[in-house]
């Protein structure tokens, strides 16, 4: 797991080398120091923070937040897993450290074969970063494909309003906005129907009682909207 927050999940009273090395003490993955401290060299490395030895001894607040970043990083790359979940992994870092943290996903993914899972609000990051995005409102997925098929072509009408608000970074480019009305509703008091009816701008009568299911489409992405079938093309 990688959290979001890179100034609150680190122990400021531990040094980098103790942060790295706890998760292999937990799980006592080492029979040696010597090849625990090599794991952690290692791993260091793999996460950008060359040459090692110069940041084993250092403690949190005396790295910047991407550094800080890449070490929460390394505490979750050491077990050598299948999986890593991060949750809004570059939304607290200056602007100009998002794409280094990033660029380190993507290359993590790439050399290890891990399976990243990344939550964010941000469209803009998930497209850029991953194959596969499912789109959640209330704690349900409402449309979930292929990036490219959500980016280039969103069916569901909340997926539609999320998108038609990202930046575009053309002069000329034009897009319209559909800002949604009204505020979003409390989790645990969804609305009956389709959770996403008191906003949504193509609600009809049938969506305030019908809780539509997630179907599959003919393109193979799956939605959940009584107003996208598997006839809509
Ligand atoms: S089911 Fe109805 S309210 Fe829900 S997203 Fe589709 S059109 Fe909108």
């Amino acid at each position: 797991m990688i959290f979001q927050d890179p100034y609150g999940s680190l122990s400021n009273n531990m040094t980098v080398a103790e942060i790295i090395a706890e998760p292999l003490k937990l799980h006592k993955i080492c029979s040696s120091i010597e090849e625990e401290e090599e794991l952690v060299i290692r791993t260091l490395e793999d996460v950008g923070l060359r040459p090692a030895s110069d940041f084993v001894d250092r403690l949190p607040h005396e790295l910047s937040g991407g550094q800080r970043q890449r070490v929460a990083v390394g505490a979750a790359l050491v077990l050598g897993p299948d999986l890593l979940l991060a949750d809004e992994p570059v939304s607290m870092l200056d602007v100009s450290m998002r794409g280094q943290i990033l660029k380190l996903l993507l290359e993590l993914r790439e050399k290890k074969g891990i399976t990243i899972v990344i939550i964010t609000h941000n469209l803009a990051v998930a497209k850029q970063i991953s194959s596969r995005i499912a789109i959640a409102y209330l704690g349900e997925i409402v449309e979930t494909g292929e990036t490219r098929q959500i980016i280039d072509d969103p069916r569901h009408p909340y997926t539609k309003a999320l998108l038609s608000v990202v930046p575009v970074p053309e002069i000329d480019a034009k897009r319209e906005r559909i800002l949604l009305t009204g505020e979003t509703p409390n989790p645990i008091n969804v609305p009956p129907g389709c959770r996403f009816h008191t906003r949504c701008p193509f609600a009809k009568e049938k969506c305030s009682v019908e809780e539509p299911s997630l179907i599959t489409l003919p393109d193979g992405r799956k939605v959940a909207c009584h107003d996208v079938g598997v006839d809509s093309g």
